[in-house]
């Protein structure tokens, strides 16, 4: 099995360089995220091994608790730490699935960013959240580019006006946006969201009020990460091509 994980890592890897190298831009400008839904805690510690630094997951009760193993793993086995085998800091989680305000607070002990941010009332919930921890948290806002089939994200033309209100939250960072293309999208709608989302995000490049932290659009799935990279992505959420030829039971959560 981990012979094929790295194999698929590698080959991810490689288009994620091969996207960026026809746009001219640096592979080092785009995260991958490897979103870790199909798969069990020894999948994840290989990854983590193979230096995947930034873990995904789309639903709160699975972020919490595969996060609480990956640190567990660290402390138990100090010299051979998840964190510290290979001189790699411990993983850092993204939260990238829907959340809902009352999943908030259990969340924010683990997670280094949140992707999907997609109201005030949510982002009021995580700086007062975050307050009572004493922590700043990261977090994108997830546009609605594709229209009205998608159930969640702030409508494009509303997204520039929330972010200034996000502004003065303190304990929040406003880092930058995300969007999904339409799942079962013709290849000119997925090309048609991400360059809008694209046109939006770099109009609020120019807000001063935004900077200096601002400057992440997270967009690409298996599906279509090169396109996204193409159109400017920092972040891919990549799942399925990661984990292809390989086992998906997930022992750890046998629901
Ligand atoms: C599952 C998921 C991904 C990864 O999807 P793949 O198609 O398996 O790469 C990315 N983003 C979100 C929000 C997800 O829920």
């Amino acid at each position: 099995m981990k012979s094929k994980l790295s194999d698929n890592l590698r080959r991810v890897k490689d288009r994620i360089a091969n996207a960026c190298g026809r746009v001219d831009r640096s592979p080092d400008e785009v995260t991958l995220v490897a979103v870790t839904k199909y798969v069990g805690i020894d999948v994840i510690r290989q990854l983590v091994e193979s230096g995947c630094g930034d873990l995904g997951e789309a639903r709160v009760q699975e972020l919490t608790q595969r996060a609480a193993m990956t640190e567990e793993m660290g402390q138990r086995s100090p010299g051979h730490a998840l964190g510290s085998a290979k001189g790699q800091a411990p993983p850092n989680w993204h939260m990238v699935g829907h959340l809902q305000r009352n999943k908030v607070k259990p969340l924010l002990q683990w997670v280094s960013m949140v992707h999907s941010v997609d109201s005030l009332r949510l982002a009021e919930e995580i700086d007062s959240q975050a307050a009572k921890l004493d922590k700043t948290v990261d977090i994108l806002l997830q546009v609605n580019a594709a229209g009205e089939k998608q159930k969640f994200g702030v409508a494009v033309g509303a997204v520039p006006h929330l972010a200034e209100q996000l502004v003065s939250l303190e304990n929040l960072r406003v880092c930058g946006l995300m969007a999904m293309a339409p799942l079962a999208g013709e290849a000119d709608q997925v090309e048609w969201t991400f360059a809008r989302t694209r046109e939006i995000f770099e109009d609020m490049l120019k807000d001063r009020a935004l900077q200096p932290h601002f400057r992440h659009l997270s967009m690409g799935m298996s599906q279509d990460f090169e396109q996204a990279i193409e159109r400017g992505s920092t972040m891919v959420r990549v799942g399925s091509a990661l984990f292809e030829g390989i086992e998906l039971e997930k022992p750890d959560n046998p629901d």
